[in-house]
C-alpha cells in the first residue's frame, strides 16, 4: 500500500491501548471451517486448447495465430499448430488469446474483504485507519476468508500467481490459514511472512515460527515462502513497522539463512542507500513502490540485482514520479503488482495501460516500451521476480500450465487486431474466459469451476461484523 495515511499518534495510542492482548496467540482455525469454504479444487486432467491466437512469452515457442495447447497432468506437453491427441478433450479457443496467466508480485490478501468497511471521501475510514483498527483483531479464520476471496477475484482476473503480502501475521495460527487458504484457493504463489500490527519496532520477528512454515512447505507444489519486512525507513514506518539497520540487518540474516527472499516497501533514496550501506541489497530482495529515487540508487539496485514491483494504479494517486522507466533503463528487472484491492482492482490490463500512459506522458514514448514488452512484465517478468521463470510465466512444453483464454469478441475488443495491443490498450477482466492453474481448470466461460462463492461471500459479511465489533468502530 502506499501511503502510510493514519496518524502514528492514533497508532501509538491504539497499540498501547491494545497492548499484548492484542499479539496473543489466537485459537488455530478449524479444520472444517477452512474446508466449508469452498469445494475441493478440480482434477487435473488432459484437454487441448483448439485454434486460439497463442501468445506463449517464450520466443523459441513463439506466437501462433491460430494454435493449440496440449495439457496433460498439469504440465504444457506441447504448443503447436496442430496437435494431435487422442483422448483428451478439447477446449474451444477460437476468437480467444491463449496466453500465460498474469503473475502478479506484490498483493495484501488479508486486507480485502474489510473494503465494504472503507471509504475513499472519509480520512478516518480509509485502507491504513481501518486496517488497523479492525487487523488488531483478526482471528485466524478472519485472515483465511479475506485471502480466499481475494483469491477468488485473482482467478476471475486471470491472475495464476501472487505474492500474498501478509503483514498480519499474528499467531502461527494466523500463518497457518493464510497457507490453508492458499492452499484451498487453488493459486500458485508466495507466502511472504510478516510481523503483526503494532508489533514493538525492537522486537524481531518470529523466526522460529518461519522456520517451522518453511519445514510444512517444502516440497510444496504450489507454494513458496518469504517474508515481508518491516520499513527500514523511519519516516514511511506507519501501520508496517519501522526497523532500524541493525534489526533489518538481525533478521534478513537469518531470514537470508533459511534460504528465504524478501520483500519490503520503500520510495525514496533513504532505506536504499541504508541498506546498500549496510550490505543488504541483493537478488532476493524485492523493493516495492519505485518512487522519489536516483540515478545511486538505481545504479546500486543494478549491481546488486535487486528488483521492484511497481503496483500502477495505487501509485498513480501518489505523488513523485513513477520511475519504473529509469530503474529499466537502469538494468533493475520490474514487475507488476496489484497492491490491494480496497482501493484499486485487481486489473493486470488496466496496470499494463498504466504503465504505457506514464511512459507516454513522461518520456513522450522516447523510452521504448512495446506492448509486448508490458505483457512480458505481467506475465514472465512476475515469475523472474518471484523465482519461478523455470516453472511458469510461459507457454513452453515441459513447464506447469497456468494459463488463461481472453475473449476478444466483446464490444470493447472487436474486430481483433494486434493482439499485445488488444491485451494492453482495450482488455478488461471481463473478458478473461478461462483461468487455468497447475492443469486445473479453475474458470470456464467466465464462471468458477468449483467454488461458492456465495459462501465466500457470506463467510466474509460475518468476519467483518464481528471485528467491527470487536474494534467498537462506528
Ligand atoms: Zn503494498
Amino acid at each position: 500500500m502506499l501511503d502510510d495515511q493514519l496518524d502514528r499518534r492514533t497508532l501509538l495510542a491504539a497499540t498501547t491501548a491494545l497492548g499484548a492482548a492484542a499479539l496473543m496467540p489466537q485459537p488455530a482455525v478449524a479444520q472444517a471451517s477452512a474446508s466449508a469454504s469452498g469445494t475441493a479444487l478440480p482434477a487435473r486432467g488432459e484437454f487441448v486448447i483448439r485454434g486460439a491466437h497463442v501468445l506463449s512469452m517464450d520466443d523459441r515457442v513463439g506466437d501462433l495465430a491460430g494454435g493449440d495447447v496440449h495439457v496433460r497432468d498439469g504440465a504444457i506437453v506441447a504448443v503447436a499448430a496442430s496437435v494431435t491427441a487422442p483422448g483428451a478433450e478439447t477446449i474451444d479457443g477460437k476468437g480467444m488469446i491463449c496466453m500465460p496467466g498474469f503473475v502478479e508480485t506484490h498483493w495484501h490478501h488479508w486486507t480485502t474483504f474489510l473494503r465494504p468497511v472503507m471509504r475513499a471521501d472519509d480520512p478516518k475510514k480509509t485502507y491504513f485507519p481501518v486496517t488497523f483498527a479492525l487487523g488488531l483483531h483478526y482471528t485466524p479464520q478472519d485472515s483465511y476468508r479475506s485471502v480466499r476471496l481475494s483469491l477468488a477475484q485473482a482467478l476471475a482476473a486471470g491472475v495464476t500467481t501472487t505474492h500474498n503480502w501478509a503483514h498480519n501475521v499474528r499467531s502461527p495460527a494466523h500463518a497457518d490459514a493464510e497457507v490453508q487458504a492458499m492452499r484451498d484457493g487453488g493459486l500458485r504463489g508466495r507466502f511472504a511472512y510478516g510481523c503483526p500490527l503494532g508489533m514493538p519496532n525492537d522486537k524481531p520477528m518470529d523466526l522460529a515460527d518461519l522456520a517451522r512454515v518453511k519445514r510444512d512447505l517444502a516440497g510444496d507444489p504450489m507454494l513458496t515462502l518469504g517474508i515481508c519486512s518491516r520499513n527500514v525507513d523511519g519516516s514511511t514506518g506507519g501501520t508496517r513497522g519501522a526497523i532500524d539497520a541493525a534489526m533489518a540487518k538481525r533478521e534478513w540474516d537469518a531470514v537470508r539463512a533459511l534460504g528465504l527472499p524478501i520483500t519490503l516497501h520503500t520510495s525514496g533514496s533513504g532505506a536504499i542507500q541504508l541498506l546498500n550501506g549496510a550490505g543488504l541489497l541483493g537478488s532476493d530482495l524485492q523493493l516495492v513502490h519505485p518512487l522519489n529515487t536516483g540515478p545511486a540508487d538505481w545504479e546500486a539496485l543494478a549491481k546488486h540485482g535487486t528488483h521492484y514491483s511497481t503496483s500502477p494504479l495505487g501509485e498513480a494517486a501518489r505523488s513523485g514520479e513513477m520511475q519504473f522507466i529509469e530503474m529499466m533503463q537502469a538494468g533493475v528487472p520490474v514487475s507488476i503488482s496489484v497492491d490491494n484491492v480496497t482501493a484499486e482492482h485487481c486489473d493486470c490490463f488496466a496496470c499494463m495501460h498504466m504503465l504505457q500512459a506514464v511512459n507516454r506522458h513522461r518520456t513522450g514514448g522516447k523510452f521504448k516500451l512495446t506492448t509486448k514488452k508490458l505483457v512480458e512484465m505481467a506475465t514472465i517478468g512476475g515469475a523472474q521476480d518471484l523465482g519461478l521463470a523455470d516453472r511458469i510465466g510461459s507457454l513452453t512444453p515441459g513447464k506447469r500450465a497456468d494459463l488463461i483464454l481472453v475473449r476478444t469478441g466483446s464490444p470493447h475488443l472487436g474486430a481483433f487486431g494486434d493482439p499485445y495491443d488488444a491485451l494492453v490498450q482495450l482488455a478488461t477482466p471481463a473478458d478473461v474466459d478461462t483461468v487455468v492453474v497447475d492443469g486445473r481448470v479453475l474458470r470456464r466461460k467466465g464462471e468458477f469451476v468449483a467454488l461458492d462463492y456465495g459462501k465466500l461471500l457470506a463467510d466474509a459479511a460475518q468476519s467483518v461484523e464481528a471485528l467491527k465489533a470487536k474494534a467498537k468502530w462506528t
